[in-house]
């Protein structure tokens, strides 16, 4: 997600100070803007907002550019009436038109794919996981030959990856640890790591298994099936760096390939991502059929998620953004569209901090919770008996 202020009314503290000075004044508020110093306005201001006066901010508006928010957030935030929007229309854009153009990636996603079943294949036939009696068509002294150039060059990771999903053990314990068994110490030996016999297995810990599986699952393709759901979320549990990674990974394809967001709590779980990115990529598939077959854009797009994205202009006077962050603020709100607010709020905060002294969740800025029951517990729900 990314907010920036595209425009605001110039002078803001200047123009709220002057239109609420004329009230109590006999002359015109232009002469008013002119005698008014930046400290004399910001001295107004601060008494105007302690008095709760909140019509003469209404006078100052500020314009956002909103991009890679969910049409979730949008229904959420185009509920706030006292404000003007212009959003990126699915019926003109199709956000799959590039991918749609570009039929050559499935070549590679195909040798990629090849690579991985190769590794796991072998892997597998070797440790007797798969077709036991095939065991012997293995010369085990010379299973590196198994590997052309073409994989070693350019998909080694995706080899290495059935590898350790066809042949590797996930080990026990507090620590992250990987071991395979010695026969595959010839394909091993060609990867950039090191690994250290123990007993009959090849054995990798801490940095070192880490780095490893960075390798290995780092230019994982998620709409592909060249990995075990099982042993990445073993992974992501067993190692807090390597779960980081993957989440990153995750964002960065539901943004790039799915166009999409991801929401905080789906975000906890590995489980869930892939979960999550499985339904995208069907939406995905199904959308770009249908346009395939000639069904318009602005009808294809009944089939993509909530989740996908858009971007949007938003204008909001000063009156309107303190009601939007005092109920988007709040921890009961959801929380891309708090998130959103939160970042709009410090953006804002940055031109007029005057104004907004006082914006943000009730708890924050009158110290109780207003929300009774459904309150987070951080305030106390009714206002302190003074
Ligand atoms: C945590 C949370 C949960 C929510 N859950 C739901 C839900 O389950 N279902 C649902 O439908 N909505 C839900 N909403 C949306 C909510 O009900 C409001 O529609 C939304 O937050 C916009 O608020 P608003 O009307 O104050 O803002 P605006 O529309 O920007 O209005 C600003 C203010 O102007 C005044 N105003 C505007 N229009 C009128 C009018 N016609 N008459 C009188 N005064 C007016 C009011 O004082 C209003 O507060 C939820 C919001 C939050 C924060």
């Amino acid at each position: 997600m990314k907010v920036s202020v595209l425009s605001h009314t110039p002078e803001p503290e200047k123009t709220v100070a002057a239109a609420a000075r004329l009230c109590y004044s006999n002359i015109s508020a232009s002469e008013i803007m002119e005698n008014f110093t930046g400290e004399k306005a910001a001295l107004f201001i601060k008494k105007l907002m302690d008095m709760g006066h909140m019509s003469p901010v209404e006078h100052v508006s500020f314009t956002f550019a909103i991009d890679g928010v969910s049409r979730a957030l949008l229904a959420q935030l185009t509920r706030h009436r006292i404000a003007s929007y212009s959003v990126q229309s699915l019926r003109y854009n199709n956000p799959f038109r590039e991918e749609m153009a570009h039929s050559s990636d499935d070549e590679v996603k195909k040798a990629r794919h090849k690579a991985y079943k190769e590794g796991f294949d072998l892997a597998s036939k070797l440790c007797g996981r798969q077709h036991p009696c095939q065991n012997e068509l293995f010369d085990k002294d010379s299973i590196a030959g198994y590997i052309s150039e073409k994989i070693l060059k350019d998909f080694f990771p995706q080899y290495l990856r059935g590898i350790f999903e066809g042949g590797g053990i996930l080990e026990n314990g507090p620590i992250l640890a990987i071991s395979f068994p010695e026969s595959l110490g010839a394909v091993l030996n060609k990867s950039p790591f090191n690994f250290t016999l123990e007993g009959n297995k090849l054995l990798m810990k801490k940095e070192d298994a880490l780095n490893f599986c960075l390798y290995i699952y780092g230019e994982l393709d998620f709409a592909s099936r060249d990995y075990s759901g099982e042993t990445l979320a073993a992974l992501c549990r067993k190692s807090p760096e390597f779960f980081e990674a993957f989440v990153k990974a995750a964002e960065n394809h539901i943004d790039s390939c799915c166009y999409s967001t991801l929401p905080e709590s789906i975000a906890k779980s590995p489980e869930a991502i892939l979960t999550y990115i499985s339904g995208l990529e069907c939406c995905k598939n199904s959308y770009i059929e249908l346009v395939k077959m000639g069904v318009e854009q602005e009808d294809a797009r009944y089939i993509l998620p909530m989740g996908t994205q858009t971007r949007l202009v938003m204008t909001m006077n000063v009156r309107s953004l303190y009601n939007f962050f005092h109920q988007r603020c709040c921890r009961r709100a959801q929380s891309e569209i708090r998130h959103l607010a939160e970042m709009m709020l410090a953006e804002v905060k940055k031109i007029a901090p005057g104004l907004f002294e006082k914006a943000g969740a009730p708890c924050e800025t009158e110290g109780f919770c207003p929300e009774g029951s459904f309150g987070c517990g951080r305030h106390p729900a009714k206002r302190p008996k003074v």
